[in-house]
This record gives structure tokens, C-alpha cells and sequence, in this order.
């Protein structure tokens, strides 16, 4: 599972939680020594029961980042690697730049040492004067206990109270707020520099590339009410339609997030595969299609093995 994959050294973002182009290839190179590269078409067989491979591994990009296009696209496909791809629709067809991604942009561009609760009590207090709210807040940090392996608590905290925990009206005022407080941007110009765009999708896919479906506003659907899951399903398998013929497709759920009715929803829509943020090693004779696990970059080397 990747996400950003660029050059940090000397780039304007250089705190953004990135691999670096050339970790990327070093582990490229120690995963073809160890695994063989799968394809769609390989992953669907092995399901079926009609084929079996000893190490498939497959790589998958979230997000639609235009890193994809520029620094793993010509890797890949030099080297004759299937890469599978996950555009949010709204990322890839408007102007918007995701909140997941404002909040990635904000938190590199945040000074060294600020101190993150204090700047969401702070931020929230100064749009909304509401003791509630503070205390709501507070009492949430204190209970708080998610953990996550690649983030200091504070960071785990920011994130969920800005993705998820709060009002979404809310959530998008404070983000928006603190985005243009310490990104400072002009949100067309980052949008168009930080996403793929369609033709870029139609080129990769012509490419022998897999592009998959990442929903169109990247919300937790775990989460979210039938209708809204409906229309974000059906949203997605509308965008997937344009960039290629295919009768059934493959979903990334954001956040890894889904439930029953996802799982339903994405079925009746044509996607056979589904991939879940669960971390773990997916078997097709005994795993389910539509919750596959994967393995973060992280738990894999980086650097030049000898
Ligand atoms: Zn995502």
C-alpha cells in the first residue's frame, strides 16, 4: 500500500509523509527478489481456483496523486510491473483538494513544536466560542487510545478529530481555515499539481495499468448512511466507466473504512475485489474478494539490500 512517493530533499513540502523516489525503486528491486509481480487477471484466477502462485504480491497507490503519474508510472512500466491505481473521482474531475489531503499539507507546513491540541482548542474557539465544544474536545483526548504505528499520538488525534469525530460543516471550517492559515496555496493551482488528471488515468490504463475505485468524496463509508454509500458507489463505478470497458472492477475503500451494506453496495455494482486497509496477507482460497488485506510500504525494506 503506498500514498506519496516523490523527492523530499529540497522539495517545498519536505515534512509531507512521502516515500522517496528512490526508496521506492530499492524496494521495488527487493520485492522482485522475493515476490513475483501478480496482475488482475492473476489475482482473479487464483480466487477462482484455476491458477496458483507461490509470493504474489500486487502494489497498489492510493489517493490519485500526481506522483503516481510522474514517479511510479515509468518505473513501472519500463519494468513491465502491473501497478493498481485508486483516484478519488472528486480529486481527479474538480478543483477540490481532499480534506485527507489538507490536513497532510497541513500538518508538514505546521512550524516545528506547535502544540496540536492546543492549536485545535485554539482554532476552534476562535471560529466558535463554545465552552461544549472545548470540553467535548478535551474529554475526547483524554479517552483517547487509537493507535497507529506510523504517527505520534498528537498527529493520530489531529487526524481523526479532522477527518471524522467532529461535524463534517465543522471539520471542513477548521481545515479550511488552517489551511489557508499555514499552506497558504491557491487551491486550484495545488489541486492540479497534486492529482492525476483523467487523461493521465486513460494513458496509465491504455498502459496495462489497473485503475480501481477510491469513492468520489473519500468518506468513510463504514460510516456513512445507505444512500450516501449508494451515490458514492455509483458515482465511482460512473468515473471507473470512462477510462475503461471492463465489466467488473476493484474498490479501495477510504480509509479502509466499509461495512456490510459497503460490501452489498459494491458487489451489485460490478466490483469483485475490495481492498481494506487490514493489515495482513490476503489468501484467495480462503479470504473474502471483497476484504482484502494489505501490507503498509513500511514493513518493507527501503534501502539498497547487499
Ligand atoms: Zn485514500
Amino acid at each position: 500500500m503506498y500514498h506519496y512517493i516523490r523527492e523530499l530533499i529540497e522539495s517545498k513540502y519536505p515534512k509531507i509523509k512521502a516515500l522517496n523516489t528512490t526508496e521506492f525503486i530499492y524496494q521495488i528491486e527487493y520485492i522482485s527478489k522475493n515476490y513475483q509481480f501478480l496482475t488482475l487477471e492473476d489475482v482473479r484466477s487464483a480466487i477462482k481456483g484455476d491458477k496458483c502462485f507461490e509470493n504474489g504480491v500486487v502494489l497498489t497507490f492510493d489517493d490519485g496523486y500526481a506522483d503516481h503519474y510522474n514517479n511510479v508510472f515509468p518505473i513501472l512500466n519500463k519494468l513491465g510491473i502491473q501497478g493498481w491505481f485508486f483516484p478519488p473521482v472528486n480529486a481527479v474531475t474538480t478543483d477540490a483538494i481532499l480534506d485527507v489531503n489538507k490536513i497532510h499539507f497541513i500538518l508538514a507546513s505546521i512550524p516545528e513544536g506547535e502544540d496540536l491540541i492546543n492549536l485545535l482548542l485554539e482554532t476552534t474557539n476562535h471560529l466558535h466560542k463554545n465552552k461544549d465544544l472545548e470540553s467535548y474536545l478535551l474529554n475526547f483526548w483524554k479517552d483517547f487510545n487509537f493507535y497507529d504505528a506510523y504517527d505520534r499520538k498528537e498527529v493520530t488525534f489531529f487526524k481523526h478529530v479532522l477527518q471524522n469525530y467532529l461535524d463534517e460543516d465543522l471539520r471542513i471550517e477548521i481545515v479550511d481555515y488552517l489551511f489557508s492559515r499555514f499552506v497558504d496555496e491557491d487551491i486550484k493551482t495545488f489541486s492540479s499539481n497534486l492529482y492525476m488528471n483523467i487523461d493521465q488515468l486513460i494513458e496509465m490504463n491504455d498502459s496495462g495499468m489497473v485503475i480501481g475505485g477510491h469513492g468520489a468524496k473519500h468518506i468513510w463509508l463504514g460510516k456513512s448512511s445507505e444512500n450516501e454509500q449508494i451515490d458514492e458507489i455509483t458515482k465511482t463505478r460512473k468515473f471507473l466507466e470512462k477510462i475503461n470497458d471492463d465489466e467488473d472492477f476493484v474498490m479501495c475503500y477510504p480509509y479502509g473504512s466499509y461495512n456490510d451494506f459497503t460490501l452489498h453496495e459494491c458487489n451489485k455494482q460490478g466490483f469483485d475485489l475490495g481492498l481494506t486497509t487490514i493489515d495482513g496477507v490476503f489468501d484467495p482460497c480462503t479470504g473474502y474478494p471483497l476484504t482484502i488485506e494489505r501490507k503498509d510500504t513500511n514493513c518493507f525494506p527501503k534501502t539498497k539490500q547487499i
